[in-house]
Order: C-alpha cells, then sequence, then structure tokens
C-alpha cells in the first residue's frame, strides 16, 4: 500500500483521528499525523498517537502456540490444531452440562465488529451471557449510572461543548495527562474567555488542576459530600430550575431531604477543604448558564461509583444544565472502544444496541434477528470481570478466553488474580503483542491482527464512530479478533450466524439491531464513514427525512441551540427535554456520601491513590517499547508529600516499600506538595515486564460498585516502609540489593 490511510487513534476514548502513511522508502516505518478533518480531534495528536506506529512490528505474536500446562514451553501450532483444540474444550463442556463454566473477556481495544461477533458467540450460540470487557473496569458505573438517570446509556454531551462552556468542572479526571487533546481544546478556549471557569476536583495538584481557577483536593471518597454539599447551597440560594425540574424530571423530593444533610461546614470539614472553596465552587455553579462536568475513573472506580456519577448528574438536573450547548454530565472514556463496546453489547448484562438480558422483549428482539429459537439467550447477567477470577478460584470457570487485554497486570489484588489464573484447567489468551504478563498463564495463544491490520469501527466518547481502515495485511498468521471468534462460531454448528465476508457485513448486521434503539446507527455504514466520521444516533429514516442537528423543542429556560457546528459535529442528546425512561422524566438519586471501601486506620494509615502518566498507556504493551516514550517516563516512583516523608524519614528517591492487606510493591519516592498529605501515587503501568515489583495492582482491592460491579481501583489503605529499615530489620542486605 502506498496511499495515505484514516484511522482512529488506538490508544484513549477522545479517539483521535489519525492519518497514516508508508515510510519513503520499504523497510522504514510507518509515519503518523493528526487527522485535519476529523472532526473530533482536528488534527491534533499527542505523543502517544504521534508514536503509535513505532510499536507495530515489535514483540508481535505470529502463529498459534500450545503447552499442555503452565509448566511446559510453549510450541507453535497451526490455526487447525488450535481452533480444534477450542472446539473440542467447548463441545466437551457444553455435552457435560457445564457450558456455564465458559468464559470471554474481552477488551475496549476491539473494534465494534469483534466486540458483537464476540458476544453473539457466547450469549447467542452458547446461550450462556459470560461475556465481559474490561471496560467493567473502566466505564460500567458511568453506563449505571446515565441508565439509571436518563433510562438509557449514552453520554448526552460532545466535544464542541468544550468551548461553548461557563464553567468547566472536572471531577476524578487527569484530563490533560489522561486525555489530552480534550483538555488542548478546553484549555485553549479558557485562555481566550476569561470570564469562564474550571474547577478540577483531585486529591492530586495534577497538570489538570494547575490550569484550575478553583482546586479542590478533597479527601479520597468524599465526593458524594462534595456534590451534595454544593447541591445544599444552590437549593438554599434559589439557583436552581425550578421548570426543569417539574416539567422533565421526577423524584427531586427525596434528593432534597438527603441534601438537607450536607450544610458546608460539615462538608468542608469531611471534604478537608476551605469553607470558602466549597462556596465559590457553588458559586461558580449558580452563575454560569452552561456547566460542563467532565468525570472520568476518579469517580468511576469507587465501591460507590454509580451513586458518584448520578450525585453529580443530579447538579445537572437541578439547574437544567443538560441538553444545551456547553452544558452537561459528560464522562470519559479511557479506552478507544469502550463506547463501541456498550453499543455492541460488550459487557455481560447488555445485548446489542443498548439492550439488557433481562429484558424479555430485548432478549427476543435479539434472537429473532439472529435466526435463533426463542429461549436461546440466558435472562441472567453472566459473569463480570472480577467474577471470572473468583470462578477461577472455585472451579466453576473451566474455560477462560482473554482477548486483547492484560489482566495479570489490569485486575485489582494482583496476587490473587495471579493465583485464580494458574488454576485454569483451559486459558486461551488471544493478542497481537508477546509477551505480555498474561501471556504467562495461557495454554493456548492466539496471534490477533492489531488495529492497523484489520478494517473495523470505533465510537469514542462522543459518540462519533470512525471508520478505521487497515492499511497493511496483519503480520503472520494473525487474524482479526472478529474472524477468530465466527471461525470458532461456525466450527460449533452455527454456519448461518456466522456467514460474514468482511468487517462491513458483520457492521451491517450489528447497525440493523440498533434500529429505533437510543444508540441508533441505521443512517451510518462502511460507504459513509468512507466520507467522514459519523456521531450517532444517525437514523436511516433521517437520511430520507433530514433533520438539522439539535433541532429539538427546548423546554423552559434552556439556551437556544444556536451552535453552528459543522453537519458532521456531534448532536447532543435530550435537547428536547425528552429522556430514555417510560415517562420521559430524568430521575434524581437520592444517595448518602458512604466513603472509601478500605479507610485508612492504624495498621494502615495512608490512601494510595493509583493513575496513569501522559506518555503510557495502561500495561505498556504498546508504549513500553516506544524509545520516546520510555525516555519521558523510564520508572515507576511513589508520590508522598513533604509531611509525610518527614513523618516516616523518607528523604528523596529512597526506596520505599508500600504494603496493604493484600500485597506489596516498591518505589522510590518522589516528596512533592502535588499530592495531598496522607495520601501517596503510584502510576498503574508496570507489570512483571517492566519492573520488579512495582505492580500497583498488588496493592489494590476488588470491592466493587454494587450496581456497576466495577472495583475501587483508585483506593486502598497502605502503609510505607522506608527500604533501609527494612534492610536492618527484615531482609538481608543480599535479598535488597536484589530487588530493586
Ligand atoms: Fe490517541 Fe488519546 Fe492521544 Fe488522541 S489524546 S492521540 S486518542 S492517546
Amino acid at each position: 500500500m502506498t496511499e495515505s490511510t484514516k484511522t482512529q487513534c488506538p490508544y484513549c476514548g477522545v479517539g483521535c483521528g489519525l492519518t497514516v502513511t508508508p515510510g519513503a522508502s520499504a523497510g522504514q516505518a510507518w509515519k503518523v499525523f493528526g487527522d485535519k478533518s476529523h472532526p473530533s480531534s482536528q488534527g491534533m495528536i499527542c505523543v502517544k498517537g504521534a508514536t503509535v506506529a513505532e510499536s507495530i512490528d515489535k514483540n508481535r505474536l505470529k502463529t498459534p502456540m500450545i503447552r499442555d500446562s503452565l509448566q511446559e514451553q510453549f510450541r507453535p501450532c497451526t490455526w487447525e490444531e488450535a481452533l480444534e483444540r477450542i472446539v473440542n474444550q467447548m463441545q466437551t463442556l457444553i455435552a457435560q452440562g457445564e457450558k456455564e463454566s465458559i468464559c470471554l473477556y474481552g477488551s475496549g481495544q476491539f473494534h465494534t465488529e469483534d466486540y458483537y461477533i464476540a458476544q453473539k458467540l457466547v450469549k447467542g450460540c452458547l446461550g450462556v451471557n459470560n461475556f465481559d470487557a474490561n471496560s467493567r473496569l473502566c466505564m460500567s458505573s458511568a453506563v449505571a449510572a446515565y441508565l439509571d438517570s436518563f433510562g438509557s446509556d449514552g453520554p448526552p454531551c460532545c466535544y464542541d461543548d468544550l468551548e461553548l462552556t461557563d464553567c468547566a468542572f472536572l471531577v476524578g479526571t487527569n484530563t490533560a495527562e489522561c486525555h489530552p487533546i480534550i483538555f488542548n481544546r478546553l484549555h485553549k478556549y479558557l485562555k481566550r474567555n476569561k470570564e469562564a471557569k474550571l474547577i478540577v476536583v483531585d486529591p492530586r495538584s495534577t497538570k489538570t488542576a494547575e490550569a484550575a481557577n478553583l482546586h479542590l483536593a478533597i479527601n479520597p471518597g468524599t465526593d458524594i459530600d462534595l456534590f451534595n454539599g454544593i447541591a445544599h447551597l444552590l437549593l438554599g440560594w434559589g439557583a436552581i430550575d425550578t421548570y426543569f425540574i417539574d416539567k422533565c424530571t421526577r423524584d427531586f423530593p427525596k434528593y432534597a431531604e438527603i441534601i438537607r444533610h450536607y450544610p458546608p461546614e460539615i462538608v468542608a470539614l469531611k471534604c478537608g477543604i476551605p469553607i470558602d472553596d466549597l462556596e465559590q465552587a457553588a458559586r461558580y455553579w449558580a452563575e454560569s448558564k452552561r456547566v460542563l462536568s467532565l468525570w472520568s475513573m476518579g469517580i468511576n472506580q469507587s465501591s460507590e461509583g454509580t451513586a458518584k456519577a448520578r450525585t453529580l448528574i443530579n447538579l445537572h438536573l437541578m439547574t437544567a444544565n443538560i441538553g444545551k450547548p456547553g452544558a452537561g454530565p459528560f464522562s470519559l472514556t479511557g479506552q478507544p472502544n469502550a463506547m463501541g463496546g456498550r453499543e455492541a453489547g460488550g459487557l455481560c448484562h447488555l445485548l446489542p444496541g443498548y439492550r439488557s438480558v433481562k429484558n424479555p422483549q430485548h432478549r427476543a428482539e435479539v434472537e429473532q434477528a439472529w435466526g435463533l429459537p426463542a429461549g436461546r439467550i440466558s435472562p441472567v447477567p453472566g459473569r463480570d470481570a472480577w467474577s471470572m477470577i473468583t470462578g477461577l478460584e472455585t472451579g466453576d470457570v473451566k474455560l477462560l478466553w482473554i482477548a486483547a487485554t492484560n489482566p495479570a497486570v489490569s485486575m485489582p489484588d494482583l496476587e490473587r488474580t495471579k493465583a485464580a489464573l494458574l488454576k485454569s484447567p483451559f486459558t486461551i489468551y488471544q493478542d497481537a503483542y508477546y509477551p505480555t504478563e498474561t501471556s504467562a498463564y495461557a495454554h493456548l495463544l492466539l496471534p490477533a491482527a492489531q488495529w492497523g491490520e484489520k478494517t473495523g469501527t470505533m465510537t469514542n466518547s462522543e459518540r462519533m464512530v470512525t471508520l478505521n481502515k487497515a492499511f497493511r495485511p496483519p503480520v503472520g498468521q494473525a487474524q482479526a479478533d472478529w474472524q477468530i471468534f465466527a471461525e470458532v462460531g461456525r466450527r460449533l454448528g452455527f454456519q448461518a450466524q456466522f456467514n460474514f465476508q468482511d468487517s462491513a457485513e458483520v457492521y451491517s448486521e450489528f447497525a440493523r439491531l440498533t434500529y429505533k434503539r437510543p444508540c441508533d446507527m441505521t443512517g451510518i455504514n462502511y460507504d459513509r464513514l468512507a466520507e467522514t466520521p459519523r456521531p450517532w444516533p444517525d437514523s436511516i429514516d433521517e437520511i430520507s427525512a433530514p433533520k438539522t442537528a439539535n433541532s429539538g423543542e427546548l423546554l423552559g429556560n434552556l439556551v437556544k441551540d444556536d451552535d453552528k457546528s459543522p453537519k458532521t459535529a456531534a448532536k447532543r442528546l435530550y435537547t428536547d427535554g425528552k429522556f430514555n425512561t417510560a415517562d420521559g422524566r430524568a430521575v434524581f438519586a437520592a444517595y448518602h456520601s458512604k466513603g472509601l471501601a478500605e479507610p485508612p486506620d492504624d495498621d494502615y494509615p495512608l490512601v494510595l491513590t493509583v493513575g496513569r502518566l501522559y506518555g503510557h498507556w495502561h500495561t505498556q504493551t504498546r508504549t513500553g517499547r516506544i524509545e520516546k516514550i520510555v525516555k519521558m517516563h523510564p520508572a515507576p516512583f511513589l508520590e508522598i508529600h513533604p509531611q509525610d516523608a518527614a513523618k516516616l524519614g523518607i528523604e528523596a528517591g529512597e526506596w520505599v516499600e508500600v504494603r496493604s492487606r493484600r500485597g506489596f510493591a516498591r518505589f522510590p519516592a518522589l516528596i512533592t506538595k502535588a499530592i495531598a498529605p496522607n495520601c501517596v501515587f503510584v502510576p498503574m503501568h508496570w507489570g512483571a515486564l517492566w519492573a520488579e515489583n512495582a505492580e500497583a495492582n498488588s496493592l489494590t482491592h476488588p470491592a466493587a460498585c454494587p450496581i456497576s460491579l466495577q472495583p475501587e481501583l483508585k483506593a486502598c489503605a497502605v502503609k510505607l516502609i522506608p527500604l533501609k529499615s527494612l534492610v536492618n530489620a527484615e531482609l538481608s542486605p543480599g535479598q535488597f540489593l536484589a530487588t530493586p
């Protein structure tokens, strides 16, 4: 191939458009530029997107490999042998009445087509719902919050809102480092418009917080206190929209009763912030006509993640900050296609088109579309990510198929996770790269085509669907993930259900299942996407009777939508004040704050929070092999406040052991006021392949939100021990020297 190809960046959920061109001569690296015509990113990319091509030939898995036990070495095998082994194992378990012991764990790195075929194989053909994805660790609290507050999933905002807001309220998101192009758009706008305000809520003084008019460094786990405290003030000041509340919402009285208990003096104390700052935040909300909230893992990765997100949404409902330009609650997706996964049924309680396995009508619609007998799809949600691990522990999971994700680094309570993986009778690991930390736990390795070697679609955080055209053929014997799943489906006897010639046919079948659903994509196909990325909703009905974006009737004192965005700009949802609930009203949530699942105590007196760095992506499978990024972030570290360092006698650069109730890790200390006292921070990127004993998740716990089942990866209780004292007290010098 010699021409340039347009695609989407395969890292974060911003979903920047890329243009990829071959090197000037054979053997030269592919070159990557920002795609100026992409409506979401407008030509901008960050260091990850700019360097992604450097990773595509490094450490690739090129052929299937197999072994009978984890003690043996892998030997290469043919696809025929690999597929036969998978199908035999599955048929044996099905014949034994143990189909519930089969699980598939996928990834937000999948294209939508991969997701769609994977969940069709498990939910439709096997008749169990044990398909979950790493989005469970990332976005499931946002999914649950949108569903419960609005009647369906789907972020209501779009990126143009970044440049139309009066007040950006960023909570639990280090946007500058984790979603840099979104932050660039917002920051440039804020520099031009000094009246617009930026509030950042984060226990750390991040690069995002440095740009804020107001930084609220709240104590970890006090987000709901803060939101209810702001609501208390707004209600007291009369700074609410009673017309919108009356006409477009329900359950406000229950919420008002809750927020009565959050007076500023109590909230400020609980959150550990000055009362003036709390009042200032509420004043910014009250004085702004358009408030835009952005949130990410700091809200979602919590044992009360759904309650946190819903309580934040409450603020938007009580002030009518939704469905209009520059306003609304906007969750930022961590992964490039977490959104596509949600649309395609990529979690264990979902079916395609924002349907639920619990809904009989939804199951019947999907069974009919798939040509399966009534009752084939189980009404019971399948195993979520963590319950696959506990199922291995109990022996109830007997076949675990992991694809495009690295749970031996990313799961909570890592020693427990690894011990469970060691017990797996049969683990299939499908990935583009080898080795990864998880490949050490596999019996069968399947080589997957990586993003530039297969054509498919991804949806970014603002519901923009981009066609990712392959720009080169797969290496070795690698195949697209959807092709591998489809071949297994055919061999299990479902030829008609997996009779696809190419990914365009897969997309077309999936899109038909979204007709008249909230995420209607029937107006989107590969031909139209080849012209430009397109946001949903985009119904086939609109092609014959086109409507202008944001044309809904606006209620109350909602601001008239005067957005002059081009036609390809993402539309906002709920511009007419009507939501996807049965009565069309958004629902207020009434939650008290519960705090952390594992608060600090005398034995473990500090709160550990984990997070991401600008250059690295998740478990470094790609970025750990890119020289520029490795130079930028060569090693992990522990951020500690000077007060805590002094108390513990820790000096700058000194190695420290961090212990939780589950494990330990070791880092050099970075003493900085960027982290609040009584908290410490470590990055989550370093697994066993990249550093010794530096895994953040060896410390974290699996306690999860009871609604979204998303684990609280963001916080756990720890204690610190300077390694010098360990050398004296517990370790011989030899042990110490061997470790860091
Ligand atoms: Fe890729 Fe995200 Fe960077 Fe955009 S901001 S180039 S999507 S990593």
